[in-house]
């Protein structure tokens, strides 16, 4: 256990990105004492193709409260529409209303690049949020009261498939090793029952469990690569680090021994330390 709590901030576009980006890492954030809040910008009204936009967004709403309870996290829901997340200022104020809502001192969303424009806009309202909620005069419903004075860290999970738009390879900064925390991860997934009967049905095998489980594995074998030891499932991960936003990465700090890096982003770090800034890594590959 840490011997000061912090708290932790996972938002996604739909219910179930959170699960399937980067709930490992939560589950390991979690086991060492810290606060997890998981959040959907939508009830992803649109994922069914039977049921009304109402009903599903209520069946939605119960399996994503479900699933953060296996997580012992907090759920918040922050009123969008499915396909309806614009980079406007009435969406920038909501989401920083939910960040002003949580106050994290650490926040987690999707890349910046991805297959579909919920979770890119996602990403950069989110990007946005960490930078307005501490500003004052910049008002939303929440308030200021209780915010927080920093910027918190913000991380970007890797896209679906690990590949942009045009398919090119979007690679990491760095693995984290969630091999023993597959279990917990799937079983939050599976919290997630009509979307994953629907894809059964579609498909007519589990994809939606089997393709986390093999994206999953994909980067394992990176992590494996790298560090030169058996890393079965991954989750990746990469820090903004531009002006303003605190760049010392504190997943390595807290999960030291589950983490892998590229040697590119080593690279970055050792420009980094040259600056006379604190070190990021420490090692080869493993930090
Ligand atoms: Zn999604």
């Amino acid at each position: 256990m840490v011997s000061e709590i912090k708290r932790v901030l996972a938002v996604g576009s739909h219910p179930d990105d959170v699960e399937i980006m980067c709930s490992g890492t939560l589950f390991a954030l979690h086991q060492l004492g810290h606060e997890v809040h998981v959040a959907s910008l939508t009830l992803g009204d649109c994922g069914s193709v039977k049921l009304s936009a109402e009903e599903i967004r209520r069946i939605r709403h119960h399996e994503a409260m479900k699933a953060s309870e296996v997580l012992d996290a907090t759920y918040h829901h922050a009123g969008f529409d499915d396909l309806c997340i614009f980079n406007d200022d009435n969406s920038n104020r909501r989401v920083t209303s939910l960040l002003r809502e949580v106050d994290p001192w650490m926040v987690i969303t999707h890349s910046p690049n991805d297959y579909m424009s919920d979770h890119e806009m996602t990403s950069i309202l989110v990007r946005n949020a960490c930078f307005y909620a501490s500003i004052p005069n910049y008002e939303t419903k929440a308030g200021v009261a209780g915010c927080t004075l920093n910027i918190p860290y913000l991380y970007y999970a890797q896209p679906m498939e690990g590949i942009d738009i045009f398919g090119k390879k979007v690679t990491p900064q760095f693995y984290v090793d969630i091999s023993g925390l597959m279990q917990q991860k799937l079983e939050m997934l599976a919290c997630h029952e009509s979307q994953r009967n629907w894809l059964r049905a579609h498909h007519g095998m589990d994809e939606y469990i089997d393709s986390m489980r093999r994206f999953n594995t994909s980067l394992g074998q990176r992590a494996s690569e790298l560090s030169g030891r058996l890393i079965t499932y991954a989750e990746a991960f990469r820090q903004h680090r531009g002006h303003a936003y605190p760049d010392d990465n504190v997943i390595t700090t807290f999960l030291r021994e589950s983490v892998t890096a590229e040697p590119a982003y080593l690279i970055a770090d050792t420009n980094h330390k040259e600056k006379g800034l604190e070190p990021i890594v420490a090692t080869k590959n493993s930090i």
